[in-house]
């Protein structure tokens, strides 16, 4: 087996989240995990610290998405014809900007967010979505991997499906070292949020909150050695972290609920309580997480919605006139 070498590199992005870290991985094939958002200065940083590492641009073999994000796959399109361009097929309706795609979302969310109360016109969701490809790459994927698949190239790694933070997501995970490609499912430093998106014409809404917990609970129970993230520092200790991570989402899903068992409410009213700093600046996200977390109450039985005109209203389950709380 080749002697295999991680190299991380750190390439900036324009996002709140800092730096990426994308992985040379020298194996049977040169490897890079991820890309860097499209921006100038991500293309120069990537191409510098390839060349530190006796590597250019035009000899990575193939370039695997964690996910379709785009300070992990916008810099796809420096990469030539020749690279392949491995990852989950959900990659590629966001990767390829499929315009059809495009105008599902605009739908969606204009309807879904009506819905939950969020004072919102089709000029905003159009910027929005619009916004939302601004550091984005043009390019298809080349194969597609799907839970346990394996990559030629990188011998002993075995694909994982992690959905959560995106559709997209997967990990690649080495049993024999007990190393973890992880991406950003679990951060050391800051906290990754399952975020919506809309489904394929003519399917139903996926709960992105419910799957991350479960992604997360998969995380503990495989408890790799070295988890290398998108973001921030390597992870040595991922079942305290993951401890931490699900304990704090825990948290907020009780405060909703404590909230829900006083008042009936939209989910838009139930984010501006959770998050009244930044629900404004940060619509998407902040109501990504509060219907997470209303997804993960529903599931559970203890919070109900109906109805009332054109809005979805909340309410705990088992409040005073309901008698006992039915878990
Ligand atoms: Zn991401």
């Amino acid at each position: 087996m080749a002697a295999r070498e991680i190299i991380p590199m750190r390439v900036p992005t324009p996002f709140a989240v800092g730096d990426v870290i994308v992985y040379l991985v020298k194996d049977e094939a040169l490897t890079l995990i991820d890309c860097g958002p499209n921006t100038k200065e991500a293309a120069e940083s990537l191409s510098r610290q390839l060349a530190e590492n006796g590597a250019a641009i035009s000899d990575i073999e193939q370039v695997v998405l964690t996910h379709h994000h785009a300070d992990h796959s916008g810099l796809l399109h420096l990469f030539s014809e020749q690279t392949e361009i491995i990852g989950h097929p959900l990659n590629e309706r966001y990767i390829t900007q499929d315009k059809l795609y495009m105008a599902q979302q605009e739908h969606f969310f204009l309807r879904l967010l009506t819905d939950m109360g969020v004072p919102i016109t089709p000029e905003d969701i159009h910027k929005t979505i619009k916004m939302s490809y601004l550091f984005s790459a043009k390019r298809s994927l080349t194969k597609t991997v799907r839970e346990n698949g394996k990559i030629d190239g990188l011998d002993g790694w075995t694909v994982l499906e992690i959905p959560g933070h995106a559709a997209s997501h997967i990990a690649l995970f080495h049993e024999e070292s007990g190393k973890m490609f992880s991406g950003d499912l679990l951060l050391s430093n800051s906290s990754t949020n399952p975020i919506l998106e809309a489904p394929e014409q003519g399917s139903g809404r996926t709960s992105p909150m419910l799957d991350y917990v479960k992604s997360m609970k998969r995380l503990y129970d495989i408890n790799p050695s070295i988890a290398y993230p998108g973001h921030g520092d390597l992870l040595t200790q991922v079942r305290p972290a993951a401890d931490r991570r699900l304990e704090k989402q825990r948290n907020r899903a009780e405060y909703v609920l404590h909230m829900l068992s006083e008042e009936t409410l939209t989910a838009y009213q139930v984010c501006r309580r959770l998050f009244p700093a930044v629900y404004e600046n940060e619509l998407f996200l902040t109501m990504s997480e509060t219907i997470g977390h209303l997804d993960v109450l529903a599931a559970e039985g203890s919070v109900v919605s109906f109805q009332s005109e054109n809005t979805l209203m909340f309410k705990a389950v088992g409040g005073e006139e309901s008698g006992p709380i039915n878990r």
